[in-house]
């Protein structure tokens, strides 16, 4: 059933600490991808060699940079303030959202980020990416703080001991038929999604996929799936 999250453990799916099996299982490509070829708005080819920050203090940052360059986009790792600035968007990968916010403040960023998060810089978080862009977060560490880019009540490591990680089939709305195949690891429940939050897929009836304005985030890792339909989608439509 499109939507429902598959048990780990029946299928080799369950996923280890780079996901690797996740790769084999994952679905081929079918046909060419919606859009590979459309863009033109940023600049000639898909994806326009836009540059888009990866948000690089810890977490699947090399993944999302490969997936951007596939999608067309000029991936550049952000560690600093002045690499903020040298970037049209940013991706806020999946990790830990405990460190990347600690790291946040550590590196700089926080600040010029929320400025720029404030301006309207797109963005897109995954996972932990999500939690940190999200406005409240509940079972984070006291002091924990979210960049509130996005209204959504989030809880962290919410779908439970036995779902840890899991994997399922997503109808995405505005997507082709196919379903996108959507990768949890200790992926983030959202409670309460603000009326300006447009919810693009569910799992149980839950959002795992919003955007509002600029910020499109998802509970889920599409990084780690050779599908680029997501990333193309941010970049096409949300950037
Ligand atoms: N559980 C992590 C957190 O709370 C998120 C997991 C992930 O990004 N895969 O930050």
């Amino acid at each position: 059933m499109p939507g429902a999250p598959r048990r780990p453990g029946t299928t080799p799916e369950r996923i280890g600490a780079r996901g690797g099996a996740v790769a084999r299982t994952a679905p081929e490509r079918i046909g060419p991808q919606r859009g590979a070829v459309a863009r033109t708005a940023h600049g000639s080819g898909p994806g326009g060699g836009i540059k888009v920050g990866v948000l690089a203090l810890q977490g699947a940052v090399a993944a999302h940079a490969r997936a951007l360059s596939e999608s067309g986009a000029t991936p550049v790792d952000v560690r600093t303030p002045d690499d903020l600035a040298s970037v049209d968007a940013l991706v806020i990968p999946g990790g830990e959202s405990t460190t990347i916010s600690m790291l946040l403040e550590s590196s700089g960023l926080r600040e010029p980020l929320a400025e720029r998060l404030g301006a309207g810089m797109p963005a897109f978080g995954t996972c932990a990416g999500m939690i940190v862009l999200a406005s409240d977060v509940l079972d984070g560490r006291p002091d924990q703080r979210s960049l509130a880019a996005i209204d959504l009540v989030v809880r962290r490591n919410a779908f439970g001991r036995q779902r840890d990680s899991f994997e399922a089939d997503l109808a995405v709305d505005g997507f082709d038929d196919r379903p996108f195949h959507a990768v949890f690891i200790r992926a983030p429940v959202v409670e309460r999604a603000g009326a300006g939050v447009e919810v693009l897929a569910t799992v149980a009836g839950r959002p795992v996929l919003a955007r509002s304005g600029p910020v499109l985030v998802s509970a889920f890792h599409p990084e780690l799936t050779p599908d680029r339909r997501l990333h193309q989608y941010f970049l096409e439509e949300v950037v």
